[in-house]
């Protein structure tokens, strides 16, 4: 607007000499004209000259009354455009505090009920204590887990750069997360299958074991004790699908769509007590195959298992 005002001041400026030099020049030439003819010429239409002005400054404001509304609306519209990732991210990152903050608190309650009312018991004998307290450390174990499963989101999610992708071997990294699961499959004395190929692509090897151990670590949780584990993978064309494969418990079909979700934990899982949990690993394993501009999809029948797929470009 400032630009288009300065504009029209100068074209005013300029446009108002013109007239008064044409207004001059036709009086130099009337004048001529009445000289030789011996008789004094008509003064000077001042009156004419001001409504030619007057009409100049009309056609500059409507101009720049247009200009102004045009550009107003455009602004509005593409502000709105440009901040609306802007907002986005901030309902994201409120969403995420609220969910966390819920999340953290369920738990800390229930321990710091069962301390209370164990406090004020006053028969309460040393191994009973003893006992309560290694109830609490495991509740404190949770919330530890919790707390790391929030932070390796975070670093996932909001990462200011994407991880650094160098050559990576898909047999190193199934051996690696299969070495960081041994003691769960041990004591669920589980067998594992490894049938995977060798192949080699770009990709960040520490988040790519992070997503296998997120897999397996899984795959033992939700299946009996004695079941098999099977790694798998193919190649086809330019890229590369491994799988992991239980006899486990199985998702709901209409849990399917939501276990990627933060926090989401299928009812069957949540009913058994046993198996703890935070909904936190399968939104982690998406973010890093997300990273990977990969896909990762389940296929699963009740009491007969799941196979959760993972393909990625060579
Ligand atoms: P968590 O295991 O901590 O609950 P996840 O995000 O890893 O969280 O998984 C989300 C839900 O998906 C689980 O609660 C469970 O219901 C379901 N799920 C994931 N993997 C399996 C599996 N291998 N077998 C059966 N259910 C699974």
């Amino acid at each position: 607007m400032t630009i288009s005002l300065a504009f029209s001041l100068f074209i005013y400026r300029v446009l108002s000499q013109e007239i008064y030099r044409f207004a001059r020049t036709q009086r130099f030439r009337i004048e001529g004209r009445f000289f030789i003819a011996n008789i004094s010429p008509p003064p000077l239409d001042i009156e004419l000259i001001d409504d030619t002005k007057n009409r100049l400054v009309m056609t500059l404001v409507v101009i720049n009354g247009t200009i102004l509304a045009i550009s107003g609306t455009l602004s509005y519209f593409l502000a709105g455009h440009t901040l609306k990732p802007i907002q986005q991210m901030v309902e994201e990152q409120n969403r995420f505090i609220s969910d966390s903050s819920h999340e953290l608190r369920t738990p800390l309650t229930a321990l710091k009920s069962s301390l209370e009312v164990n406090l004020r018991d006053k028969k309460l004998s040393l191994s009973q204590a003893k006992k309560l307290m290694a109830e609490n450390i495991k509740d404190v174990d949770d919330l530890q887990a919790l707390s790391d499963g929030l932070l390796t989101l975070t670093r996932y999610g909001s990462a200011p750069k994407p991880p650094e992708f160098n050559k990576v071997h898909l047999a190193d990294v199934m051996a690696q997360a299969v070495t960081k699961v041994d003691s769960l499959l041990l004591k669920k004395e589980m067998l594992l299958k490894n049938l995977v190929k060798d192949v080699s692509f770009s990709g960040n090897r520490q988040s790519l074991i992070d997503l296998v151990v997120i897999l397996l670590d899984n795959a033992i949780k939700y299946s009996p004790s004695g079941s098999t584990i099977t790694l798998s993978s193919s190649i086809k064309g330019k890229t590369v699908n491994f799988s992991v494969k239980d006899q486990g418990m199985g998702i709901p079909q209409k849990d399917i769509p939501f276990i990627f979700n933060r926090f989401f934990r299928s009812d069957i899982s949540r009913s058994k007590t046993e198996i703890g949990g935070f909904g936190l690993g399968l939104s982690i394993a998406k973010k890093i195959v997300d990273t990977h501009h990969g896909h990762i999809n389940v296929i699963s029948t009740l009491n007969k298992g799941s196979t959760f797929t993972v393909s990625l470009q060579v």
